[in-house]
């Protein structure tokens, strides 16, 4: 399964808020197997939303998108995804239901917009917050920018994230990234799994594939001829 995630907010782009929403959302997406081919920040405009939702549910299985829910000036998502779909956003029913019955609220005192999501859109109710979040069409997926409520909303829906599980072993080596590629090489060459390697402190090199038995021989072959700090199984 292919997935693009997509987050919404001018504060993300202005460097005040840092997207720790696309970090965890890739981390989870990939330990459900899930390859995530994208991740874009737009900002709080309806046609930018809009646009890129579109490009993105053309080419991939399924789309995230967190950020900008409820009833204030800037948030404007749910209008986005509306426009994707050539749909409407309207009062849903259900939503409505849900904060009366679960939030506290009394039906007048709904905020013009909480519960207004795109026509035909299934609710995701939020157990943390209060803005709904929603399903179009099981293929774009609208979450809270929050992060707490984004965590909640997602595992609501994590089922429906599904791939190959893969097993991934990383291998951390202190020497310097330009030593290893001789190596890196020849361990291509003779494993047939996926290699990574990620320079910082120490160079990470992330072993990957679904053969468990594949990864391991990899790794153990690679330890035997470098300088190994320490080795992580995921
Ligand atoms: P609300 O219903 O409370 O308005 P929302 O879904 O509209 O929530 P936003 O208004 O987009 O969410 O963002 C609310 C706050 O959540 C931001 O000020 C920021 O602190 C945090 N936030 C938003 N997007 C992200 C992100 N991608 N990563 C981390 N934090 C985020
Ligand atoms: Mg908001």
């Amino acid at each position: 399964m292919h997935v693009a995630v997509i987050n919404v907010g001018d504060e993300i782009l202005a460097g005040d808020t840092t997207n720790t929403n696309a970090t965890w959302l890739c981390d989870r997406l990939d330990e459900r197997g899930v390859d995530v081919e994208r991740v874009a920040v737009v900002p709080d405009r309806i046609a930018d939303i809009a646009r890129l939702v579109n490009e993105y549910r053309a080419e991939y299985d399924a789309v995230i998108v967190t950020g900008g829910l409820g009833p204030t000036h800037d948030d404007v998502t749910m209008d986005g995804v509306a426009a994707a779909f050539g749909r409407e956003v309207e009062r849903n029913p259900d939503a409505v239901e849900w904060l009366v019955e679960h939030g506290g609220y009394e039906r007048d005192d709904l905020v013009e917009g909480t519960s207004h999501l795109p026509a035909g859109a299934r609710v995701l109710h939020n157990d943390v917050g209060v803005a709904p979040g929603c399903v179009v069409d099981d293929e774009v997926y609208v979450l809270p920018g929050v992060p707490p409520e984004m965590k909640g909303m997602f595992e609501q829906v994590a089922e429906e994230f599904a791939g190959e599980r893969t097993h991934t072993v990383v291998v951390t080596v202190d020497e310097p990234e330009s030593a290893l590629l001789d190596r890196l090489g020849d361990l291509r060459e003779r494993f047939d799994v996926g290699v990574g390697s990620y320079p910082g402190e120490y160079v990470r090199v992330k072993l990957k594939d679904a053969d468990s038995e594949a990864v391991e021989a990899a790794a153990e072959w690679l330890s035997e001829r470098v300088d190994v700090v320490e080795t992580e199984e995921r």
